[in-house]
């Protein structure tokens, strides 16, 4: 028997429980995880608070993100004490999830933990560093490098946002913060932001054509804001929408698009295919070292999941949340 936080159906009250499951319970996939850290993404508190319609199936243990080591495996690509990561890939939303002392996965959306990172700094990323990294790989891949101008990142003081801004930074881009929180302007100038713009700011309406300004950008709030951020793209540059912290809505027009031939590239982590999580996992390991994922993140345990999710929704958190799933002691 283990411990797991399940949501038993929609609309329950409270929306999830911790229970006691057998590992029979869990769903019919090839590789079974001792569950070492989880993770507390946007998705995962909707879930858990029982404010988003993101969970597929019922009863489910939802967490996204999952990170330990390979306790039995009929996939001959993971031997049993290899230590391995899976964000996204249906995970917490479609089968049951990180949420969970173990877990049992599918092989695809699997991949092996990078070499110069722990389980424990792989969760401090979860499904927020691997989106950031996602991001930054298309910006890159459509050409904005950093010589051709200011890049902007939104939801700058949140998990996505604070790594985008990180990861651009090294990478030599001269990088703007958008955040609605001036309390976290020096952690953003911590993070290598060198300019931070308050969120009011983008909220106005955009007219179809301003003062181009940014050779590039990642978004993380979508609605007004991402409207905004197309105006003033640069001829030529990108957007990386991520997110819908701010709507879902996208109130724009052709303009940015047919008189300066701006890009905008959708960006899914969940169902991103097995050699660009391969490419993105690499990279930001090779691009963030672990007093950087030490800065950015608070580990948890597991009893902590539910009260922390509703701290996540209410705006209450800075950077990332990490779980610690199986300590002996997990309460
Ligand atoms: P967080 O909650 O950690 O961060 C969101 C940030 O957005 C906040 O910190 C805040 O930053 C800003 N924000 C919050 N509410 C609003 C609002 N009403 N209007 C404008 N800005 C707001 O979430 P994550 O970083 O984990 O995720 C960010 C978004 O990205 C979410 O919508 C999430 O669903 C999405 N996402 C998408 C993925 C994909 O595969 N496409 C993967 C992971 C996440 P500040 O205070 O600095 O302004």
């Amino acid at each position: 028997m283990f411990t797991a936080l399940v949501v038993r159906q929609p609309d329950a009250s409270p929306a999830c429980n911790f229970e006691n499951w057998a590992e029979t319970q869990l769903p019919d996939h090839p590789i079974l995880i001792k569950v070492a850290f989880s993770s507390l993404n946007y998705k995962d508190a909707l879930a858990t608070t029982g404010r988003g319609k993101v969970l597929r199936s019922f009863p489910i243990i939802p967490g996204i993100d999952l990170a330990g080591t390979v306790v039995e495996s009929s996939d001959t690509h993971f031997k049993p004490g290899e230590n391995v990561l899976l964000c996204g890939g249906g995970l917490g939303e479609d089968f049951c999830g990180g949420f969970a002392q173990f877990a049992r996965v599918p092989a695809k959306p699997l991949i092996h933990l990078p070499k110069n990172m722990s389980l424990d700094e792989s969760m401090a990323a979860g499904t927020a560093g691997f989106t950031a990294m996602l991001a930054v790989l298309a910006l890159q891949d459509a050409g904005v490098s950093p010589d051709m101008g200011r890049v902007i990142v939104s939801g700058a003081s949140g998990g996505l946002g604070s790594i985008a801004v990180a990861i651009l930074a090294r990478l030599g881009y001269a990088v703007t913060a958008i955040s609605g929180r001036a309390e976290h302007s020096a952690y953003l100038k911590q993070l290598g932001a060198t300019e931070i713009l308050p969120r009011q700011e983008f909220l106005e309406a955009a007219k179809p054509l301003e003062q181009q300004r940014w050779a590039g950008a990642i978004d993380t709030v979508g609605n007004q804001l991402l409207a905004k951020l197309l105006s003033q793209i640069n001829y030529g540059g990108a957007v990386a929408s991520c997110g819908l912290a701010g709507g879902h809505e996208l109130p724009t027009t052709v303009m940015p698009f047919i008189l300066r031939g701006i890009k905008l590239l959708g960006i899914n982590s969940t169902y991103a295919p097995p050699g660009l999580r391969q490419r993105a996992w690499q990279q930001l390991a090779a691009t963030l070292d672990s007093s950087f994922w030490k800065s950015i993140s608070l580990t948890i345990s597991f009893r902590e999941i539910p009260a922390y999710a509703k701290k996540l929704l209410a705006g209450e958190i800075r950077g990332r949340v990490s779980a610690d799933i199986n300590t002996e002691n997990y309460e």
